[in-house]
């Protein structure tokens, strides 16, 4: 019969919440998601389930506002376009026009 792992559920967020990016194209660096703002936060806050979630995102964006690593966090996010949500003061749309817009920038 198989045996749950039961693994400390601390150790399971900080592990999940590790991420593995490039920075500046070169160097595999591990963000510290200790200090993050949203830390105890409610998730959901961060999905809002439309645009027009208006509150939701208002609440979420607070949390970014005062946030310790919002640079490290806008950073990943811009690095996945799969990655959906409320991540570095940014949504999916906005970190889709921020792609956009640097890749007009190396074109010029
Ligand atoms: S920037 Fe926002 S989403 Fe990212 S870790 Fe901080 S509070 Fe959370």
């Amino acid at each position: 019969m198989p045996r749950a792992i039961v693994e400390d559920p601390q150790v399971t967020i900080e592990r999940e919440q590790s991420y593995l990016f490039r920075d500046d194209g070169h160097e595999l660096q591990e963000v510290s998601w200790q200090g993050a703002a949203c830390r105890n936060a409610e998730p959901d806050l961060f999905f809002p389930i439309s645009a027009q979630d208006l509150i939701t995102r208002t609440r979420a964006l607070r949390y970014c506002e005062a946030c310790p690593v919002r640079a490290e966090c806008l950073r990943v996010a811009l690095a996945d376009a799969t990655i959906v949500g409320i991540w570095g003061g940014t949504d999916e749309v906005e970190r889709a026009r921020m792609r956009a817009g640097s890749r007009r920038l190396v074109a010029v």
